[in-house]
């Protein structure tokens, strides 16, 4: 990465980043000295006890972002008022938080019980994304979290579909699907490794990829039914699985994307206007929450002469 050529946007996610306060310290320098802000997110293990120690202070001090995570699991360490103290703490500090409320589903009552709780405290000052827990791995087989099947109406763009992220093993996967990261990873997926390649060589990759246009584009349902003629009603990422896993697959994918048919379809899709990325992944009664603590842009000064009579 560059000054001239380097990602808007870091994220350091979990493990645990504040683990490595001084890992993240310095990863924050050499970002902001080639123009890359830097987002950090954290379950606040650091908050069984009041206060935030020196360490971590330093750390989210570094920092553009905090996104702390607030869920069930995470409060089974962390009491939620400890969470919240310490949210409180880091905005005394002068840090910019937000929150990720997941829930076992988009209608848990603990979302909608821990929303007013924050916005109590908070007013509109917090942002919160709210998700939803996914089986991941071994517990896609357990059936536990069953998703219902949504038909399609209409392409349903994938804002994943170009997201680098870093994995364990130091490779770059195109998106920050879990079992993509963990290492299912059809070829399609992958823009390649840390340890080999450039930051310009992974845009390169990532945006000339006709999959993953696709995919941005249209998402991985429409480009089944479209590409394939298959079925439409399957799990959207695992659809995007399949698809980008078998070569058979993959190279019917390919051909539609230069027939005159998905010409014309991938043409018309690209003038409609993208949605917000939150609405490929958010209920739409959540996306209200995102925008909370978002500042007006501040109003042009009027010179006095141009003021109406
Ligand atoms: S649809 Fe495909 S590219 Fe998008 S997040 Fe899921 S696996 Fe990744």
């Amino acid at each position: 990465m560059t000054a001239e050529c380097h990602p808007a946007v870091v994220s350091l996610m979990g493990g645990e980043p504040l683990l490595r306060p001084q890992l993240a310290i310095g990863l924050a320098e050499i970002l902001h000295e080639i123009g890359t802000q830097i987002v950090m997110g954290t379950g606040l293990y650091f908050a069984r006890t009041p206060g935030i120690p020196r360490s971590i202070r330093a750390a989210v001090r570094a920092v553009d972002l905090v996104i702390v995570s607030l869920d069930i699991w995470h409060e089974a360490e962390v009491p939620r008022q400890r969470a919240l103290d310490a949210i409180s703490d880091l905005r005394e500090l002068g840090c910019d938080v937000a929150i990720q409320l997941t829930g076992r589903s988009y209608e848990d009552p603990y979302i909608q019980d821990t929303t007013q709780e924050v916005r109590d405290r908070f007013g509109n000052d917090v942002p919160l994304m709210v998700s939803k827990v996914s089986p991941v791995g071994r517990a896609t087989g357990l059936g536990l979290l069953p998703d219902a099947p949504i038909p399609l109406r209409r392409p349903e763009p994938c804002s994943g579909a170009y997201w680098p992220v870093v994995a364990f093993d130091g490779a770059v996967v195109a998106c920050c699907n879990q079992s993509v990261v963990d290492g299912e990873r059809p070829a399609e997926l992958v823009l390649g490794s840390v340890e080999s390649d450039s930051w310009p060589a992974l845009v390169e990759r990532g945006l000339n990829s006709t999959y993953l246009d696709l995919i941005r584009l249209a998402g991985p349902r429409f480009a089944a039914k479209s590409a394939l003629g298959a079925s439409s009603d399957g799990d959207y990422c695992g659809t995007c699985l399949a698809l980008a896993g078998r070569e058979s697959e993959e190279r019917r994918v390919s051909s539609y994307v230069v027939s005159p048919k998905g010409r014309l379809e991938l043409a018309l899709l690209r003038t409609a206007k993208a949605p917000p990325p939150e609405e490929g992944f958010i209920p739409e009664e959540y996306h209200e929450l995102l925008r909370l603590g978002h500042k007006p842009p501040i109003a042009q000064h009027t010179a006095p002469e141009q003021v109406p009579a």
